[in-house]
């Protein structure tokens, strides 16, 4: 292994000069085809943080032949855990496009660990420890041994086993690995490595009563499953010497580390606990929510596969602090819509003004021709434009028009408001066109978007917009979640849409112009409140 530091010191004094913000040379050492793992804890939705593992976990594994991406349920906490978010992770891997060569759970492992737990207690490396919460977490702040600590093998082997009985007396004690009390690394102080739970596990039920820590768990699991670049995000970076010394310590197959900083977005929160309170307490519709900064909800929203993939590969392993702008993603989102986005129109309902069109262009009875769905790309298809003597403007633009202003109407051609009633609230009841075909829609100002006022081309939907959920651009520790939240995320417009839209499958991106791209939900049950086809407006990054 060429990449190994000849010490554990040294893999210490890497990790201080790093700190100091020394540069540090990005290059994997480990040659050849590698093995990669996701790791995700079945305690929730994957969400765009987790994106980023995902992606480059699976860039490394698969940039050459041979090597491979292994999904590895870290399932070694019950109280958190649970058989609906594993198959959710699994349905977001989907989702995301990515198939793991082997999927694998640390519970698979538990007998395996045990007995290492076991051989690490015979080897004089471990003591099981009764200080209670807090009391410990103290002797480790203030870099002072544990009681316990000279704790012998025989007696250490007695409370594990009565650990695993799950007995009374059993629970109140954990096990520890004997490193460095007074170390500076805070996680080479005797760090626990087996602990007690007695909720049943959705894998293993109640056949274990001990569970490893993730400090036991990942430097085993990585060598044993044959993981050859364990890629971290860099909040374990102090961890890296631990994660040495238990493969040194159990004389397992050493394995390389690359850390990357963690990916956080402005305005978001990405912690589990605090996703899990926002569904709990009804401040979206799920985890699956358009306003969920979850894979499900950013897809529902009309983020595409392609866009978070590149976006992802773009910002790479770098370990600098992220503190991303939404922006930046939705705007590469656009690169991949924009070209491919059917074109269709949609008018605000409320206060919606019948206009009648006149002239010796306007039509006598309804009619109906053919247009494309993307001026500048024919293979997007046709769509159906109808004409009528009377149309639909939103109230918004009627109000926004003078008489004798010649205006162009979309997908038709210019006209000149010849009429308008204007009520004493200043909503306009009535306007009337006349047609100038022949006028350059090059020199008016307004385009204005219509709808032949034809039932079947009055399609009612439901179009939404959404503010971020968090008021502050980065939450501190001691913020709480109340205090942050936006109180309204949710603006909803009932909309007439043309009658293309009728047709269109589940899931389609879109544009209503003028208004910007759409989403047409897929999900069901559809939002409460909302009627007909339900749109999420994409953002394009430009706000
Ligand atoms: P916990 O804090 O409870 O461990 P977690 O957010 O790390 O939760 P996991 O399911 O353990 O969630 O994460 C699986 C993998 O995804 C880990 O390798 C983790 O480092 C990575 N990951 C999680 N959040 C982010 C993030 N914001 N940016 C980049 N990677 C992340
Ligand atoms: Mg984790
Ligand atoms: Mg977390």
């Amino acid at each position: 292994y060429p990449w190994i530091p000849e010490t554990i010191q040294e893999l210490s004094d890497t990790a201080a000069k790093e700190k100091e913000g020394a540069s540090f040379d990005i290059q994997v050492r480990t040659k050849g085809p590698l093995v990669t793992r996701f790791p995700p804890e079945p305690s929730g939705f994957l969400h765009i943080g987790h994106a980023k593992a995902i992606v480059l976990n699976e860039y490394f594994a698969h940039r050459e032949p041979g090597g491979k991406l292994i999904c590895r349920f870290d399932d070694t906490n019950p109280s958190k855990e649970s058989m609906e978010f594993h198959d959710a992770i699994l349905h977001d891997l989907e989702l995301l496009g990515i198939r793991p060569d082997t999927t694998s759970y640390s519970s698979d492992y538990f007998q395996q660990m045990y007995e290492l737990a076991i051989k690490i207690i015979k080897d004089g490396n471990a003591f099981a420890d009764d200080a209670e919460l807090g009391k410990g977490d103290e002797d480790r702040k203030n870099r002072l041994p544990s009681k316990r600590r000279d704790l012998g093998i025989e007696e250490t082997l007695r409370w594990f086993e009565e650990m695993k009985s799950g007995s009374d007396e059993g629970r109140r004690w954990c096990l520890r690995a004997r490193i460095a009390y007074d170390s500076p690394n805070g996680t080479m102080r005797d760090p626990v490595i087996y602990r007690c739970n007695a909720t049943p596990h959705h894998r293993t039920g109640s056949q274990w009563n001990i569970y490893p820590t993730y400090d036991f768990c990942a430097p085993i699991l990585d060598s044993l499953e044959g993981v050859t670049l364990a890629l971290r995000t860099n909040e374990y970076r102090d961890r890296n010497v631990q994660y040495a010394w238990f493969q040194n310590a159990l004389g397992l197959r050493p394995v390389e580390i690359w850390d990357f900083s963690r990916m956080n977005f402005v305005r978001t929160v990405l912690s589990k606990r605090k996703l899990t309170r926002i569904v709990a307490d009804g401040k979206v519709w799920g985890w699956d929510d358009p306003r969920m900064p979850t894979v499900r909800g950013m897809l529902r929203r009309g983020m595409t596969v392609e866009a978070l993939r590149e976006f992802m590969l773009v910002q790479g392993p770098s370990r600098n602090i992220l503190n991303l702008e939404w922006g930046a993603l939705w705007a590469l989102n656009k690169k991949y819509t924009d070209p491919i986005a059917a074109r269709f129109t949609a008018v605000a309902q409320d206060n919606a003004v019948h206009c009648r069109v006149i002239g010796a262009d306007a039509p006598k009875e309804e009619t109906v021709a053919e247009k494309p769905k993307h001026a500048k790309n024919m293979e997007v298809g046709m769509k159906k434009v109808w004409y009528k003597d009377t149309i639909v403007l939103e109230q918004a633009d009627a109000q926004s028009v003078e008489i004798n202003e010649e205006v162009t109407l979309m997908n038709w051609g210019n006209a000149i408001v010849r009429e308008k009633k204007t009520g004493e609230n200043g909503t306009v009841s009535d306007i009337t066109f006349e047609l100038h075909l022949e006028g350059d829609f090059k020199k008016t100002k307004k385009k204005l978007t219509w709808l032949a006022a034809i039932e079947k081309n009055l399609v009612p939907v439901t179009l939404y917009e959404f503010d971020l959920l968090i008021t502050k651009d980065k939450l501190e520790k001691d913020d709480e979640l109340e205090q942050v939240l936006t109180p309204v995320t949710e603006f909803k417009t009932i909309a007439y849409a043309d009658c293309n839209v009728a047709e269109l499958p589940k899931g389609s991106i879109i544009q209503f112009d003028r208004k910007g791209f759409f989403k047409l939900d897929d999900v069901s049950p559809p939002p409460p409140g909302s009627t007909g086809p339900v749109f999420y407006n994409i953002p394009t990054g430009r706000a």
